[in-house]
């Protein structure tokens, strides 16, 4: 069976002291292509490199929610640079995130050092790489946190690749995703989903249309429930526990169970999605 990761960021520093270890793990469970997803320029060059030392490591660059409050003047012309000079590259991650101007506390130690945009500041950045991605036809990778509405408004109106794009994650209301659909969106599944508090989303999941579903692990973000964790890493000095990206298994098995179907029938079904998003880049 071949497993294909939809979202992934291999260039974590946490990652960086086991990297051989993963790697060979990931060959080992049969991993056969993964998204790999910039944040900002401080990652960028991390992704290329990867990318250039791993074929099945397909690289997206893009600049973050996150790290819009963060960039200098140039940052789209290197990206679009950057774009140009690997046509496998892909335009990811970018979004909107509202969450952490409207609910996040001042000291989340996620947000430490970053200066948190506004509205206005972030939707600007994501249309200017949505306007990217379609001239360049790079299907791009959508985080959404707290923004559904404004989010299904841009994305309406936005000119797009014609494949569609990915919102990774998708945690929204069940209202939106028909409006997601119509306007090209495929919707990826995560660990983090199998805790007891997402049923909500686990029941969105289990309704989705097969043909707009995939797969990602998000890590080292997004661990499983303790008791779903198959593959361990140890404790960062900070006190976090990385999600190890080799969890993908477990993720594709249990979204397999979440929708009555056998984790080959997904494998086939998720296969299929991925190239038709993203293109087929391996032979
Ligand atoms: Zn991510």
């Amino acid at each position: 069976m071949r497993y294909f990761e939809a979202h992934v960021h291999y260039q974590d520093r946490k990652f960086e002291p086991h990297w051989p270890a993963i790697a060979e793990e990931l060959n080992r469970i049969g991993l056969f292509e993964a998204v790999c997803n910039g944040t900002s320029p401080d990652d960028w060059q991390a992704v290329a490199g990867l990318s250039q030392k791993h074929a099945w490591i397909r690289p997206a660059f893009g600049l973050h929610p996150w790290h819009v409050g963060n960039v200098g003047k140039g940052w789209l012309n290197e990206l679009r640079q950057l774009l140009l000079s690997d046509p496998r590259a892909l335009v990811g991650e970018i979004g909107l995130d509202f969450w952490m101007l409207k609910t996040a506390r001042a000291d989340d130690p996620r947000l430490s050092g970053l200066n948190r945009a506004p509205i206005e500041v972030q939707e600007a950045a994501f249309v200017a790489q949505l306007e990217l991605a379609a001239d360049l036809q790079r299907p791009p990778t959508v985080h959404g946190l707290d923004a559904w509405d404004r989010l299904a408004q841009i994305l309406k109106h936005a000119r797009l690749p014609s494949s569609g794009f990915l919102l990774h994650g998708y945690s929204g209301p069940s209202e939106y995703v028909a409006r997601f659909i119509d306007v090209g969106a495929f919707f990826s599944f995560n660990g983090n989903f199998l805790s007891p508090r997402h049923a909500r989303i686990r029941e969105i999941f289990a309704h989705l249309p097969l043909e707009h579903i995939l797969v990602e692990t998000d890590a080292p973000a997004m661990p499983l429930p303790e008791s779903h964790r198959k593959y361990r890493l140890p404790p960062t000095p900070d006190g976090s526990t990385p999600n190890h990206p080799a969890n993908l298994e477990v993720t594709h098995a249990a979204l397999a169970e979440i929708r009555g179907i056998s984790t080959t029938a997904l494998a086939d079904a998720i296969e299929k999605n991925f190239f038709r998003l993203f293109g087929r880049n391996l032979p």
